[in-house]
């Protein structure tokens, strides 16, 4: 049996048929499934598939694409920490297995809605307000000593260091998951070191980069994702991606680190159900 770490069933893209994927995933051997929250509404939606499937849990986070809302508003902090107040209510539900997905994303986007500001000013704004509720994020997992879900695009070393940062009172660092891992090796190295899961994708299919990382990831510390409706494995890179796609990451991975796909498959169920505590 596979888990797939890291889904979106709660988006707009599954809304007529989010059940029909969860049984493909299951006909596929993908017993396990963790639906991600983006923000409030996509949060809730995550609780509410989980409550209707006993195969399905959610996790409650704010991502920071989402912070680019806040930046013209006058009293962006005082926002950010109603919204982590809702993420605690919500966190307390059973269902509810990791805080996040939470963390950096310093990308460029172009010809999107996630497209940045174009002065310079904004922009420091926006990483600031994106390390601010990142770190109450990171404070909210260690007070309900929940595991936390990272997202990191180009911004490596901030997320690790924001983790520090916020971790430094006491030294406790939540455990979790650098998901949908990218960046450098240092990015990779010191992550591991820090104790964190790796969640891999199916971008490692096509994605140089992403599959030099994943062969550094020991097998204690994997676990596999598909960011469904994202990032569809090779050979299905071009339609909407889904749970039981899990099953190609996986095979994938099995033949780059040369072992059975039995081995990896134990390994990284044992894995994810040990970090996200799934019984
Ligand atoms: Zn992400
Ligand atoms: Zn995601």
């Amino acid at each position: 049996m596979l888990v797939d770490t890291h889904n979106h069933l709660n988006f707009e893209a599954f809304d007529k048929d989010w059940e029909a994927a969860v049984n493909r995933a299951s006909e596929a051997g993908v017993g396990k499934m963790i639906v991600v929250g983006t923000d409030i509404d996509t949060s809730l939606k995550a609780i509410a598939m989980a409550k209707q499937r006993k195969t399905l849990w959610a996790t409650v986070g704010f991502h920071p694409h989402h912070v680019k809302a806040l930046i013209k508003l006058p009293y962006a902090r005082v926002q950010l920490a109603q919204i982590t107040d809702q993420l605690k209510k919500m966190a307390r539900g059973k269902q509810v297995v990791a805080v996040g997905e939470c963390g950096l994303d310093y990308h460029t986007y172009q010809n999107s809605r996630h497209k940045h500001p174009d002065n310079g000013r904004d922009w420091e704004k926006l990483k600031d307000l994106q390390k601010q509720i990142f770190g109450m994020q990171i404070e909210l997992a260690r007070e309900l000593k929940l595991p936390l879900v990272i997202h990191n695009r180009e911004a490596d070393m901030e997320v690790l260091d924001a983790i520090d940062h916020f971790c430094k009172k006491d030294g406790n660092v939540p455990r979790g998951v650098l998901h949908c891992i990218s960046g450098s090796s240092e990015f990779l190295e010191k992550g591991l070191n820090m104790g964190f899961y790796i969640g891999v994708d199916g971008n490692v299919t096509y994605d140089g980069k992403v599959k030099a990382l994943a062969k550094k990831i020991p097998l204690e510390r994997l676990v596999v994702e598909t960011d469904s409706p994202y990032l569809a494995p090779k050979p299905r890179r071009r339609l909407r991606n889904e749970p039981a796609n899990v099953k190609i990451v996986a095979e994938f991975l099995a033949k780059l680190k040369n072992i059975s796909r039995e081995k990896l498959e134990q390994a990284t169920t044992k894995n994810a159900e040990r970090l996200f505590n799934l019984h």
